[in-house]
């Protein structure tokens, strides 16, 4: 990236995406130094020739930007220590998308440039979307707050699209977002622990649309839908919790996704990797896109039915005889947790790890759908405790025993679509690094079962 082609830029953060960032300053030009509070990436940095002081001793009045990887806290609940001297000295701090924005203005300044945000389902949309495009025949490249960081994937250009996942901190530090379109999903309390209020935290959600060519918005929670009322043109609503459909928008109703005039666009009963109610905002959102993109109807829906998923996240790992085994890692709170639950009957649920606040106590109406449950790691007497009475369960341990005895359950049960279904309703930590690696695990060990 040129923007600070010949300039002193100071990094700060370097882990995959602050790596990507420096390299591409410096191919670019730039004067570069970057810094990490951690010993890892200043090390990978140095390795690979990139320059790197403690920026506790610059002098600022040099630089002219400071480029800060999300999640280096920018205002709350105390800004960084970088952050808080950069501004003292009057110094520009931005983030990769902002330098992507740039970048994108001055060699393609009309590339298709879609960025999604939301509380919930932003990596599953981007993922559809992509897909889609992709499988339209179209050149994309996706990444962001997902996968690969933006100045790793090709530069825009022409008739190439940018698929990208923007965090509200990634938003925060982008202030001349301008994507051809934006997609607001929805917004619900969650992360208010790192972005003060629900006010400030929509607010920050709502520029991207502000500079957005086109802007998609769900509407079915009250701060999206408020801000979708701010603006009148060039807005696409997605409505899919009330079986009607916005006029001028699209919704889900009877299974389908349809347009206002009630033009059936695609069925999401027919799509096995977008199961579950969640999921229909998720697939209307990417028609909505993918048809603002003009891709052909036919392939809208061709590409919706043949989406893969996102590992992790309700993923079908097995059919083993009528056994369907799935991975929801991903689900480390009740509210993931709930999702699953609904999408499925008979279910031999392995649960559990540490337990947030409130534990399973929110999923107890969907107790009925659970033939047996399957505890594993530190919740295990705390998640007995709701169980009792309500659900047969077993003390496993580990999850390699929670696998076998699911198993062998669900076989014997002669249910006729049981499902051994691993969905926690705990962070991982207390057995596993993340939920990628429990996910991982549990897959290794439903593919072994013979
Ligand atoms: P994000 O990238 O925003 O964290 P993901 O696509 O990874 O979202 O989905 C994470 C979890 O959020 C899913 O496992 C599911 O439980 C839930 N979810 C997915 N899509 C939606 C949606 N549109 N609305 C509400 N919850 C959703």
């Amino acid at each position: 990236v040129t923007t600070f082609s010949g300039q002193h830029v100071a990094l700060f953060g370097l882990g995959g995406s602050g790596l990507a960032t420096a390299r591409a300053l410096l191919a670019g030009g730039a004067e570069v130094v970057a810094w990490d509070d951690g010993a890892e990436g200043v090390a990978k940095a140095s390795a690979e020739g990139i320059p790197t002081a403690d920026l506790r001793e610059a002098d600022w009045s040099n630089f002219a930007a400071l480029v800060l990887a999300p999640g280096v806290p920018l205002t709350h609940p105390e800004p960084h220590w970088s952050v808080r001297r950069a501004k003292e000295a009057g110094v520009e701090i931005v983030g990769d998308i902002e330098l992507f924005c740039r970048e994108r203005r001055a060699r393609a300044p009309g590339a298709p440039f879609v960025a999604i945000t939301g509380t919930n389902g932003k990596s599953t949309t981007t993922a559809l979307i992509a897909h889609v495009l992709a499988e339209a025949g179209r050149d994309v490249q996706m990444g962001g707050n997902i996968g690969t960081a933006i100045l790793s994937l090709a530069p825009p250009d022409g008739n190439r699209v940018h698929v990208i996942e923007l965090s509200s901190f990634q938003i925060d530090l982008t202030p001349s977002l301008d994507p051809s379109v934006g997609v607001l999903m929805n917004i619900t309390p969650d992360h208010l622990d790192r972005h003060g209020t629900m006010e400030q935290y929509a607010a920050i959600k709502e520029r991207l649309i502000q500079g957005a060519g086109l802007a998609v918005v769900g509407i079915d929670d009250a701060p999206s839908r408020a801000i979708a009322d701010r603006r009148s043109d060039r807005l696409v609503r997605v409505h899919v919790g009330a079986g009607s459909v916005p006029a001028e928008g699209l919704g889900v109703a009877d299974g389908h996704v349809r347009d206002g005039a009630g033009e059936v666009l695609a069925d999401v009963n027919g799509i096995g990797s977008l199961r579950g109610a969640h999921n229909w905002q998720n697939a209307a959102v990417a028609v909505a896109v993918a048809r603002a993109l003009d891709v052909d109807p036919d392939r809208i829906r061709a590409g919706l039915v043949s989406f893969p998923g996102l590992p992790h996240r309700m993923e079908e790992v097995r059919r083993r005889g009528a056994v369907l085994f799935v991975n929801d890692s991903k689900a480390t709170n009740a509210d993931s947790t709930e999702k699953a639950l609904t999408a499925f009957r008979d279910i031999h649920w392995i649960l559990g790890g540490k337990a947030k606040e409130g534990g399973i106590f929110p999923l107890v109406p969907y107790f009925e759908r659970v033939a047996h449950a399957y505890l594993i790691g530190a919740a295990t007497d705390a998640f007995a405790a709701t169980l009792e009475g309500a659900v047969p369960y077993t003390r496993c341990g580990t999850l390699d025993v929670a696998v076998e005895q699911a198993a062998a359950n669900a076989a014997a049960s002669g249910a006729p679509e049981p499902v051994v279904l691993l969905s926690p309703a705990c962070a991982s930590y207390d057995q596993f690094r993340n939920f990628e690696i429990r996910g991982d695990r549990f897959r290794e060990l439903v593919k072994a079962l013979p």
